[in-house]
């Protein structure tokens, strides 16, 4: 039996978990596939039924990897993928958008996001989408990497307000989206992923999150992750390959912060003072 968290609301009206799981660097390896397959469905049997992947991801494997996890449990999962920019021309599109629909073992992709913004024009990987669409192979579409400017020209494209979300790094040590994509997103009800939510483990050791932690009784980890959940609108989308991991982090759900915790933490990670480019990994 799956257990239902809490949702963020798309603006088609539909529900995604707030919390799911991301896929980078899984499927790299096929020896350590089977495991991270493993993990991905514990997250799924803990409710955590969003899951982000890209085709770039282990060229193709961590899809591959998500076909495994979600094999009988396919119409209960939130499937994000993503197009490569090279990829994302208006024939190119339906052509990345089947493959990873073959590597997915499924008939739609849930969500489908250009990874980032190239050289190929936004009005023609728009177009494509709207046709993946229409045929029935995604059912929403979005964007990742795109900062205000970038999100602002893709809605005055016709039918780009119909922009489900935008992923991008944001996490206690990469606040720079607070200061106008994020307000920019809510004000148009764009929700906003969180990518790489734990810095890939980088500020984990910092005292002051530390010392929350203890006051928790939960790890630095699941006070990174409590942070970002707190936030209106926001889906956010830690990785993990070890089962502790995920169930630490989906008990990250169950921690309420204080107004003294939230503090403590905008002294020792300070929201941003100005405009500065988005941070990309
Ligand atoms: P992350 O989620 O911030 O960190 C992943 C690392 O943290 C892994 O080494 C993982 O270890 C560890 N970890 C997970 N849960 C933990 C816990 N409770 N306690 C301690 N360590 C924990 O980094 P990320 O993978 O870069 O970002 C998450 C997802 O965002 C990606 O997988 C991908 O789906 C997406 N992403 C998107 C973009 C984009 O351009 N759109 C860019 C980067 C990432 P184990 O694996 O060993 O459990």
């Amino acid at each position: 039996m799956t257990e239902q968290l809490r949702t963020v609301t798309l603006r088609t009206g539909e529900r995604v978990p707030a919390l799911g799981q991301g896929t980078w660097h899984m499927g790299e390896n096929a020896r350590r596939a089977a495991e991270e397959a493993v993990a991905l469905r514990l997250g799924f049997e803990l409710g955590m039924r969003l899951i982000d992947t890209a085709e770039m991801y282990g060229s193709g494997g961590a899809e591959e990897v998500v076909a495994r996890a979600a094999e009988g449990v396919r119409d209960s999962l939130f499937i994000v993928s993503k197009v490569y920019p090279h990829n994302a021309s208006r024939r190119g599109v339906t052509a990345a958008c089947e493959r990873s629909l073959n590597r997915l073992e499924t008939d739609r992709i849930d969500l489908y996001l250009l990874h980032w913004r190239g050289s190929v024009p936004l009005v023609e990987t728009l177009e494509g989408f709207q046709r993946l669409q229409r045929d029935g192979k995604i059912r929403h579409y979005g964007v990742s990497n795109f900062d205000r400017a970038d999100m602002a020209e893709w809605v005055a494209l016709r039918g780009g307000e119909s922009v489900a979300a935008d992923q991008v790094l944001y996490n206690l040590s990469r606040r720079g989206p607070e200061w106008d994509l994020v307000p920019w997103c809510r004000e148009h009800k764009v929700a906003i992923m969180a990518y790489t939510p734990l810095g890939q483990g980088s500020m984990l050791g910092h005292p002051r999150l530390a010392e929350i932690a203890r006051r928790h009784s939960a790890t630095a980890a699941q006070i990174a992750l409590a942070w970002l959940l707190r936030q209106e609108g926001t889906i956010v989308i830690p990785k993990a390959s070890r089962a502790e991991h995920v169930r630490d982090n989906r008990a990250a759900l169950d921690i309420t912060l204080t107004e003294e915790d939230l503090a403590v933490l905008d002294h020792a990670f300070p929201p941003p003072k100005g405009k500065a480019a988005l941070g990309m990994l």
